[in-house]
């Protein structure tokens, strides 16, 4: 693979940067900025989405029939680094990354012409009911139960860790429709909206200060046949493809923007002594090795791009290491930034962190975030899969192989 990007790319690339200097005027950036845990506050995050949908760019990973922008691999990969380079508001992905494609494979064609446009508009805001308190890693074991009665689903049970449920106004989730054979052999999928009776969100404020999670509660929830997407009792093949989604992403430029604001705060003299962490050498070393880091995460996505725009089949141990070491590489940078921080770290900048709030940040701007952002990104080696499961799945690879 030739890394330098090919002329054609060059002018996508200023096209990207052009639109996105237009619409993310100081105020979005800086709100944006704000941003700690996975996707942006829910205002900001719609209007982007908004802003993208109008653009025709919201789902560039879609399929053109179904409101895709057809861009290649490439393409796609400038676009999700360009928008990270500059502090785009992140989208939080349930309908566009997770739903959406299982409804474009599996779902009836009633439900495709439902849903896909809703999801595409923004419309509906989807979140993933999948955890339970007993069932994680090991999934096949929920016990959400969905027993039939006439023309809906009587659903009853828990799922917890359900992010953004609280935004949400539809989830997609996995309930248990028989306790025969092999514990696989017994879920199914079903699709419904938050607003129904029978359904109550509570919050879990994460060690961050967030509420970005949730333990949500059925109790003689009543959903729809016509909302199960395939068959009943084939939801663990459409959690499997769902889940393949779940560990792609671009790590790299999440982290390179982290680097950039260590860069910042590493530079910055101390008021009191007027000394720079610049210029202790062990210091400048780990920036370099980080720097290192992160650029061969960025070649290895690229890498991965390539292969996929030329068709060939990535796999499932490559979606693994990809999520392994991007997580990895993310969380070190973390710690970098911290560390270039130091008490600046400390200070509780919650006040100043939610959404509309006019508190002024404690010192800096760059250390406005990344407390909280280091806390948060703890569980990016938890969530989609942890990354003990991912070695898991990468030495069956190899083993197998
Ligand atoms: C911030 C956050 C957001 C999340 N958002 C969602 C969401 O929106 N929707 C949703 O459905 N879920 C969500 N999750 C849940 C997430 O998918 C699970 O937490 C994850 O799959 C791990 O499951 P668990 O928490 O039950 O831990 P467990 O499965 O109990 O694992 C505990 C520990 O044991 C290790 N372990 C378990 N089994 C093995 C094994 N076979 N081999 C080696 N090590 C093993 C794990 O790696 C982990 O370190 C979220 C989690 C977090 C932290």
């Amino acid at each position: 693979m030739d890394g330098r990007l090919a002329q054609w790319d060059r002018a996508f690339q200023a096209e990207v940067r052009s639109f996105l200097a237009e619409k993310l005027t100081p105020d979005i950036r800086a709100r944006a900025a704000r941003q700690t845990g996975v996707a942006a506050e829910r205002e900001l995050g719609i209007w982007w989405h908004r802003t993208l949908f109008e653009r025709g760019w919201i789902a560039p990973a879609w399929p053109v029939e179904h409101g895709g922008t057809g861009w290649n691999a490439m393409q796609r990969h400038i676009f999700e680094e360009e928008c990270a380079s500059a502090n785009a508001p992140q989208l939080f992905l349930g309908g566009l990354q997770l739903c959406g494609p299982v409804i474009m494979r599996f779902g009836a064609p009633e439900q495709k012409a439902f849903f896909l446009p809703k999801i595409l508009s923004g419309e509906h805001y989807w979140c993933q009911g999948f955890s339970e308190p007993g069932s994680g890693s090991d999934l096949a074991s929920l016990t959400t139960r969905a027993v039939q009665d006439g023309e809906n689903y009587v659903v009853t049970g828990s799922k917890i860790w359900t992010t953004h449920a609280h935004n949400a106004n539809w989830i997609f989730m996995l309930v248990r429709t028989s306790t025969e054979g092999r514990q696989q052999a017994g879920i199914s999928f079903l699709l419904s909206p938050m607003d129904a009776p029978g359904i109550e969100v509570r919050p879990i404020i994460s060690m961050s200060g967030e509420h970005e999670v949730n333990q949500v509660f059925f109790d003689g929830l009543r959903v729809p046949v016509a909302n199960r997407v395939g068959e009943e009792n084939q939801g663990w093949a459409i959690a499997k493809y769902l889940l393949e989604f779940e560990r792609g992403g671009s790590y790299a430029a999440v982290a390179r923007a982290l680097l950039r604001d260590t860069l910042i705060a590493a530079q910055t003299s101390d008021p009191v002594d007027g000394t720079r962490l610049w210029d202790d050498q062990s210091f400048r070393r780990r920036y370099a090795e980080m720097d290192i880091e992160i650029t061969a995460q960025s070649w290895t996505e690229k890498r991965v791009i390539s292969s996929l725009s030329a068709g060939e089949n990535v796999g499932d141990m490559m979606a693994s290491i990809l999520k392994v070491r991007g997580s990895e590489v993310q969380q070190a940078a973390g710690e970098l930034a911290m560390r270039a921080l130091g008490e600046l770290a400390i200070p509780d900048q919650r006040r100043a962190l939610s959404p509309g709030s006019d508190a002024p940040p404690i010192g800096p701007d760059f250390a406005l975030r990344h407390t909280a952002r280091f806390l948060n990104d703890r569980a990016r080696s938890i969530y989609g899969g942890s990354n003990e499961i991912q070695r898991n799945i990468i030495a069956r690879s190899v083993a197998g192989g």
